[in-house]
């Protein structure tokens, strides 16, 4: 047999990852062989999908919903998601422009490949959710780092986002409330964003707003979708995932502005066809259906919110800003003289706790780590007792 000698695509060895896979193998690994791990590294919540939603995806099956949808969605699930966003994102939305797509990720992507080419740049939060750089290199785009800031509650400045546009610029990317971080951006910021826009009609911007159902403090959302002077270039993107605990069920949208819908519609022919038919039911019911569950959940985050910051707090070496939304807390880690990553692997083998080094979501999450509190207070309190009790003897 003759040795194959394949050549892949440039664009291949250019593409990253999201580290957060790597680690759920290796914690899997070490429970195979017995050990007992906290799992803090976890982005999704540790509640079951309400059982309303899970009924309406059985009856979706049960009634035959077995076969292709259009591309867009059903046109009944995109009339729902269009009343969602005029309630939740105070948008006027007209269902023509959802995209019901697999999970948050697709719309993401979508966006790189319409705006992303060599010799373009886009604009993205880091530390952030990695898959954004890794998916503006792989167009070949210069991805364009916005340093997100411990100092302002990891907001972003609209001042610096707005410094770092040029003529090249064709995307930025916002993220409130933010992975890795759970920093939420003020209302001022984003006003002042949107004002900042109106001198660059050749930018768009895509919000990344899949944590919105999960704020603290009584803090309200602020989404893209209000802000109408820009509706003609915003790409709002949102999902299923993080809000109903249905990571697994892939179901996500984007609402596009009328210039963009149709090449969205485009990618997704080629790529995807159109989501899962039964699932786009559930996801239906789950947006018009009673939304207690989602109270409830984030009501359970909120106090175990409290809890992780002041243990974490506890740990010599670490100091933690109080996150405003999401499931994550962010501590500085640079007091125990570790690096990150090496930090990482320290303390899953050694305290037996799984966690994520700050660079998994860019070169500018050096010095941190990511805790997510999608898990028991018990669990949390008993990993960062395990954390405490690992460096008490490294770090002084
Ligand atoms: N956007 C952000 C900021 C995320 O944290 C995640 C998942 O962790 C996603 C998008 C992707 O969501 P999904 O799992 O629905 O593709």
């Amino acid at each position: 047999m003759t040795a194959s000698r394949l050549q892949l695509s440039s664009a291949v060895s250019r593409l990253g990852t999201e580290s957060a896979f790597e680690v759920v193998n290796r914690v899997l690994a070490l429970e195979k062989q017995g050990q007992n791990i906290v799992k803090l590294h976890i982005g999704a919540p540790d509640f079951r999908t309400p059982e309303f939603i899970v009924e309406a995806g059985r009856k979706a099956l049960a009634d035959g919903f077995h076969g292709y949808t259009p591309a867009k969605g059903l046109p009944q699930v995109r009339e729902v998601v269009a009343d969602y966003c005029k309630r939740f994102h105070g948008g006027d939305v007209h269902p023509d422009q959802v995209v019901i797509v697999p999970g948050g990720k697709p719309t993401m992507f979508y966006a790189m490949l319409l705006f992303g080419e060599p010799g373009a740049e886009i604009i993205h939060p880091n530390p952030g959710f990695p898959i954004y750089e890794s998916a503006i290199r792989w167009t070949g785009a210069t991805p364009v780092p916005l340093e997100l800031k411990e100092e302002r509650g990891f907001a972003f400045s609209a001042d610096e986002l707005l410094s770092k546009i040029t003529p090249k610029t064709r995307l930025i990317i916002v993220n409130s409330p933010a992975n890795p971080t759970g920093g939420v951006t003020p209302k001022v910021e984003m006003d002042k964003l949107v004002a900042g826009l109106e001198k660059h009609p050749h930018v768009a911007i895509m919000s990344d707003e899949i944590y919105s159902r999960l704020l603290y403090d009584g803090g309200q959302h602020v989404s893209i979708l209000s802000y109408p002077s820009i509706a003609d270039r915003a790409i709002l993107l949102d999902g299923w995932s993080k809000t109903y605990a249905m990571t697994g069920w892939r179901m996500g949208f984007g609402v596009w502005p009328r210039q963009l819908v149709d090449h969205a519609e485009r990618i997704q022919i080629n790529c995807n066809s159109c989501t899962n038919a039964a699932a786009q039911i559930a996801g239906m019911e789950a947006l018009r259906g009673p939304q207690d569950a989602v109270d409830a959940m984030r009501r359970a985050f909120e106090s175990r919110r409290k809890v992780i910051v002041e243990e974490l707090n506890k740990i010599p070496g670490f100091r933690c800003v109080m996150p405003k939304g999401a499931f994550y807390a962010f501590p500085n880690t640079s007091g125990t003289g570790i690096p990150s990553r090496e930090l990482e692997r320290k303390l899953l083998v050694e305290a037996k706790v799984s966690c994520l080094s700050g660079t998994s979501f860019g070169a500018l999450g050096e010095g941190y780590l990511r805790f997510s509190y999608a898990n028991s207070e018990e669990q949390i309190r008993e990993g960062l007792r395990r954390v405490r009790e690992c460096l008490a003897t490294v770090v002084r």
